[in-house]
């Protein structure tokens, strides 16, 4: 990013699209003002894309794009492992503009930058296979075609993405749309937006070509200026539900392709016969870590009435352990990225300590600091009619409710619309993967938690309103790819028997054939 990009207030000509999801203070003059949640300080303030702007970047991407989406597959993931070694010589530098402008603390910003160099690693090594032509059998009658699968190039994807993991989850779908042979229009978060022009100027210097990978910053209406471009031929969106939904109808609208990742209520389900000490350190790490701002975070647990009072004891504890606050190097929880998301939260809280829950642990910000540092929570004695048990929240906090065995257990996951991840601990692992069918979720973890993000060969995403589409895998490699089916006649005969004319003979022929065939 230059200086120039960074501090110019745009001149009045440059008519910048207004923004509409964040609150009022991020917007000023079509000026996008980045801040550091922890310390609620001004980083910088970058100009907002214009409509022209995110023309002139189509219109570049389009020819980077034809010469990048001619290189065979192999190529393009020997460009993709150069910028993920040149990432990883850089990852100081990326990690501490991910930090500002989240609030989160080290070790979580160590944990963008492994994530997105494994998804890096996985996507060039699988890659050029996932992409390759195959060939496929021709089955019983048509002996006299070859016939492949091609995958090809959308042509320029249109990514838009979330503040929670600023570089994961720009990188993820960048990488995978780079290595399918598009180019990309990357729409990163109006509360993150300095990762992304980061991680763009670490793969530019580290090889990529030049202009291949465009980012366009402001809010909503440059989200939806994205979506609309007859330019992109494919959206890629990750984030909210409702936010998601109109994405997906505007897509459907333009007969556009779309995946979508979205929000979540994850369950986590334990049986009496775990391991609760390892169950316990899964809920809270899956529902603390990064402030609980993880969209597989654990956000609600069901356990079997049995040990519930010991799972529920050995969770406090351990919620009463966990540091929070501005020392990024010591604490385990930091600041909360956005103020909507931190007063969504505490509502949540309120609302369920109005209807009755307990809150055993934490509850409440800590006092006297610049930046929302949410305590880690713990709340029992809660129902399905709380917030805190049917909405995303988004934040620290664990709600546990007792169950009295798996089947209730599995029926109040599946209680919601959400299904994107699930986890059951048990030792016996007969029952937990017979359990694991009958739950609606994207993927299941089986006395674990999360753990499938980092298997980066398993495809990720969710089911119902958690999303459609796979990102990671051999599917997310291919989600990022044109289907194309060729049929090629091997002989060159005259005619083909069923072509006009077609005689009693041929007639009869068929019959004969459909009777020996399929009969
Ligand atoms: P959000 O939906 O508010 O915003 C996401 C992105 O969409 C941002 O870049 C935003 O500017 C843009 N946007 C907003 N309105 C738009 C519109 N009308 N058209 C086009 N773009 C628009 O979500 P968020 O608050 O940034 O992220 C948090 C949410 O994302 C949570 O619900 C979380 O669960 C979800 N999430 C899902 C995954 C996943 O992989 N399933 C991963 C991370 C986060």
């Amino acid at each position: 990013m230059t200086m120039s990009e960074r501090e110019t207030i745009p001149s009045s000509e440059r008519a910048s699209i207004s923004s509409q999801t964040a609150g009022p203070s991020l917007f000023e003059n079509g000026l996008l003002r980045c801040i550091n949640p922890a310390t609620q300080e001004t980083i910088t303030k970058l100009n907002i894309s214009t409509e022209q702007e995110i023309r002139e970047k189509t219109d570049s991407l389009k020819e980077a794009q034809e010469e990048w989406g001619a290189l065979p597959p192999r190529a393009r993931a020997k460009i993709l492992k150069k910028a993920r070694k040149h990432l990883v010589e850089r990852m100081d530098e990326v990690m501490e503009v991910i930090i500002d402008e989240t609030g989160k603390t080290e070790f979580d910003g160590i944990i963008e930058i492994l994530t997105t160099a494994e998804i890096m690693r996985f996507v060039s090594s699988a890659g050029p296979r996932a992409l390759a032509s195959e060939k496929r059998s021709m089955g019983l009658i048509m002996k006299t075609k070859r016939g492949s699968v091609q995958y090809l190039a959308f042509g320029i994807v249109g990514v838009i993405s979330p503040w929670n993991y600023p570089l994961i989850l720009a990188a993820s779908p960048v990488v995978q749309a780079l290595m399918g042979g598009n180019g990309v229009l990357l729409k990163p978060s109006e509360y993150t937006p300095l990762s992304a022009l980061k991680m763009k100027e670490v793969f530019d210097e580290g090889g990529l070509p030049s202009g291949l990978l465009q980012v366009v910053i402001g809010g909503g209406d440059v989200g939806e200026a994205v979506v609309s471009s007859p330019d992109t031929d494919l959206i890629c969106f990750i984030g909210s539900v409702k936010v998601g939904k109109q994405i997906g109808i505007a897509c459907a609208e333009q007969m556009k392709p779309v995946i979508l990742e979205l929000g979540g209520k994850d369950p986590l389900i334990v049986l009496a016969d775990a391991n609760i000490e390892r169950a316990a350190r899964a809920a809270v790490w899956g529902g603390f870590h990064n402030a609980g701002q993880t969209c597989i975070s654990v956000e609600r647990v069901y356990v079997e009435e049995p040990v519930a009072d010991q799972f529920i004891e050995r969770v406090s504890q351990l919620a009463r352990e966990t540091e929070v606050g501005a020392q990024r190097s010591v604490c385990d929880l930091g600041s909360m990225t956005t103020d909507p998301q931190a007063a969504k939260v505490l509502a949540q809280i309120s609302d369920a300590r109005k209807r009755g829950a307990n809150i055993v642990v934490g509850g409440r910000e800590l006092p006297h600091s610049e930046g929302h540092f949410i305590q880690p929570t713990v709340v029992v004695d809660v129902d399905e009619t709380m917030e805190i048990m049917n909405r995303e929240t988004f934040g620290p906090v664990i709600a546990i409710s007792k169950v009295k065995d798996a089947d209730e257990a599995v029926a109040k996951s599946n209680s919601l619309t959400y299904g994107l991840n699930a986890s059951i601990f048990t030792q016996d692992l007969k029952k937990a993967r017979r359990l694991s069918r009958h739950i609606q979720a994207g993927s299941i973890c089986i006395n674990d938690v999360e753990s499938n993000y980092l298997c980066v060969s398993l495809p990720f995403g969710g089911t119902g309103s958690s999303g459609r589409g796979r990102l990671q895998g051999i599917e997310g490699i291919r989600a990022f790819a044109q289907v194309q089916a060729v049929c090629e006649d091997r002989f060159g005969l005259k005619r083909e028997l069923w072509w006009f004319p077609v005689s009693d003979g041929i007639k009869k022929l068929f019959r004969t054939l459909i009777k020996v065939l399929y009969g």
